[in-house]
């Protein structure tokens, strides 16, 4: 029988953003395992500011398997984090409060900075700034791009692919060094899984080019006329897609006005530093949605209002460091909120 390796990956008990975790294990299966086939595992949660001293072991209970095309016989394996009893969910398991349903879409734009020694890519090593922004956004050309960052991301985009990841897509942005890719999947918790382990892929890949990702929504600072980095999420359920109207959607949108300040709270920390009300963004203790509008804080694509108000809407206001699963789980608690009729 064929060894797998099993790579278990889970996100950690720090605050105000997890990190990242993951081990492997060696198992023999006939072909690649199936989520059923994959056992629960431990880990020491005294080391992951998940546990105490004493009595310190976590479970990890999968969720989702992915091939790694990184490896012969590799599985990446996501997993939530569980008490001791293996059926609680640990408070860090953000994954836990997102209803299932399968009728819910998310679309995530996550952008981020590639980073080395110190600054992004392309800013000059011992300190000041490259040409100001302008001709980085979608850019080609050695003095827009340098010269790893194409490789970089384009190699992240085949990983993806290869294992599964429902990627759609790369571009680079506003500021140099800065970058964008999305992911798209049906269901309430698939998009959030795959971000995270396209996070995972990202992050691993980058090793090796001795570079670090930047996932902070300023990492420039709020005084200098550099861009910061969202999470842009898009969603729609299966009543915003077929139902619709524009009343279910004033009634959807004075919601997400009532909850903005709970909203806020689980879209990524220092997001003050980024909802400005500058570089396309709503200044944070707002809430707005406007058609086309960038600068809103809910954009509202033309597509949905020429489709009598139905479709997916997308939120601009989480930003990059922030956790899609806890993101999500938002989303649809508000929207769950609001009645059908
Ligand atoms: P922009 O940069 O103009 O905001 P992108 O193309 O980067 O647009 O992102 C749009 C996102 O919207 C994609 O991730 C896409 O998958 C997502 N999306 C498209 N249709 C739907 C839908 N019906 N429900 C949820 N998300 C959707
Ligand atoms: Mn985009
Ligand atoms: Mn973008
Ligand atoms: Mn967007």
């Amino acid at each position: 029988m064929p060894k797998y390796k099993l790579e278990y990956i889970w996100l950690d008990g720090y605050e105000p953003v997890p990190n990242l975790r993951g081990k492997t294990t060696i198992k023999e299966f006939d072909t690649f395992p199936t989520l059923e086939q994959l056992p629960m595992w431990g880990f020491d949660g005294s080391s992951t500011r998940q546990a105490e001293g004493h009595s310190s072991d976590c479970f990890l209970k999968p969720v989702a398997i992915y091939p790694d095309p990184t490896k012969k016989n590799g599985a990446l394996v996501m997993c939530e984090v569980m008490m001791p009893d293996g059926k609680t969910p640990h408070p860090s398991n953000g994954r836990a409060t997102i209803p299932d349903d399968p009728g819910t879409w998310f679309g995530f734009e996550q952008e981020y900075f590639l980073y080395q020694d110190g600054v992004p890519l392309g800013f000059p090593p011992g300190g000041g700034f490259p040409p100001p922004q302008g001709k980085y956004y979608t850019a080609v050309g050695y003095e827009n791009v340098g010269s790893i960052a194409r490789e970089i991301v384009d190699t992240h985009l085949e990983l993806c692919l290869d294992a599964g990841i429902n990627h759609e897509g790369i571009n680079s942005e506003v500021a140099k060094g800065q970058w964008e890719f999305q992911i798209f999947g049906k269901g309430s918790k698939t998009a959030a899984d795959q971000v995270w382990m396209a996070r995972y892929l990202l992050i691993r890949l980058c090793e090796k080019y001795e570079v670090t990702v930047n996932f902070h929504c300023k990492p420039l600072g709020k005084d200098v006329d550099w861009n910061g980095s969202g999470f842009h999420t898009n969603f729609s359920t299966k009543h915003m897609r077929e139902v619709g109207g524009k009343k279910y959607f004033e009634k959807l949108m004075a919601a997400f006005d009532k909850y903005k300040n709970e909203h806020i709270a689980v879209y990524g920390p220092d997001n003050h530093l980024r909802l400005t009300g500058l570089h396309e963004t709503q200044s944070i203790d707002k809430f707005n949605y406007g058609i086309a509008n960038r600068g809103a804080s809910v954009r509202v694509p033309h597509s949905f209002v020429n489709n009598g108000y139905k479709g997916y809407l997308e939120d601009r206001r989480p930003n990059s460091q922030g956790d899609p699963y806890k993101i999500a789980g938002r989303v649809l608690q508000t929207i769950a909120t609001v009645p059908l009729k």
